[in-house]
């Protein structure tokens, strides 16, 4: 990401004033524009000091009474530092920091342009730090996201199997995994085209999202293939879920716009519930698969559980 310039964000409306000015000049200048500094520029608009609210305090302090003599030229800070419009702000922001300053005139060609204070500086690099945690969140959600669904990928499935399994562990409570695979799919793709596929994979991850419920956890698995992982679930609830499921598909119908074509298609599930006896989550998984084969090899459109194997 870009730093931005100090050119971006100075102010050009520079409160400056001759050297022969008097402290009074100053301070009303100050009162009147509300602003904590006043540059001094030479006759050339050369920038040769600043005056500050600090520097008047200190004048103050040390001339007391005589303090209405002084002009800006006799308590001025110097020696100046200034940036260029060209410079990043982050420059400006260590100039600021290493020679305990709050302003910083800007000068272009030996002329005064502009001038950047401590904090529009740090609110501008607050505003570029808050794009860049923007920026990285949306890569971490590209990093586990399927795209074409929208749904969560093999990868942040495996993350979270592991962990609810975990859990289950800890606490006893069961877990459970229903896997999904399209019946036919290959023959939607024959018969209508990978577009059309394409459609059907987005509006079944549509269904899969609008029919669970938010603590489960639904992923595109494979290229046809879905699972749907309850951290907290019992046999009867998943298979509750993945029947009713089942149930929307067979009576969904779907369209293929290309072909003007209505049709209709079947999923054939397996489930898998955490018990003690289950070692890790790949152990879990397999009898999700092993159900899931049984459901296809029982004429599909059905949905089996691994306790039957
Ligand atoms: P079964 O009932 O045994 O599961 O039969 P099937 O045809 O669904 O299974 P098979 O494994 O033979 O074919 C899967 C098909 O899924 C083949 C592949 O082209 C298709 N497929 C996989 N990923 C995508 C995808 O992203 N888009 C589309 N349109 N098709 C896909
Ligand atoms: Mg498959
Ligand atoms: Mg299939």
């Amino acid at each position: 990401m870009q730093i931005p310039k100090v050119e971006q964000i100075m102010l050009k409306d520079v409160l400056k004033a001759d050297k022969n000015a008097t402290l009074l000049t100053i301070c009303e200048l100050m009162d009147k524009h509300r602003l904590g500094g006043v540059v001094i520029v030479d006759k050339n608009d050369c920038p040769i000091g600043i005056v500050t609210e600090r520097d008047i305090i200190k004048a103050i302090i040390a001339y007391k009474e005589k303090t209405h003599l002084m002009t800006a030229g006799d308590i001025m800070s110097a020696p100046l530092v200034t940036v260029s419009p060209d410079d990043d702000i982050e420059y400006a922001f260590i100039q600021l920091s290493l020679n305990r300053i709050r302003r910083i005139p800007v000068i272009k060609d030996n002329k005064l342009v502009g001038i950047v204070s401590y904090r529009d500086i740090s609110n501008a690099l607050r505003k570029d730090l808050y794009k860049l945690q923007e920026k990285t969140e949306s890569l971490e959600i590209k990093a586990i996201t399927d795209p074409l669904t929208g749904l969560y990928n093999k990868t942040y499935i495996n993350e979270q199997l592991k962990s609810f399994f975990s859990l289950s562990k800890r606490t006893n409570q069961p877990m459970a995994i229903i896997m999904i695979d399209i019946d036919h799919f290959k023959n939607v793709n024959d018969t209508y085209g990978h577009l059309c596929g394409d459609e059907v994979l987005k509006k079944i991850s549509t269904i899969l999202k609008e029919k669970t419920r938010e603590i489960n956890v639904i992923g595109r698995y494979g290229g046809e293939e879905f699972i749907i992982l309850g951290p907290i679930s019992d046999h009867k609830s998943t298979y509750y879920v993945a029947e009713r499921i089942r149930n929307i598909i067979e009576n969904t119908v779907f369209y293929c716009e290309e072909k003007n074509a209505n049709f209709r298609i079947t999923i054939s599930a397996g489930i898998a519930v955490w018990n003690n006896k289950i070692k890790n989550y790949k152990e879990l998984l397999k009898l999700a698969d092993d159900a899931l084969y049984l459901a296809k090899r029982s004429g599909r459109n059905q949905v089996r559980m691994a306790d039957e194997l």
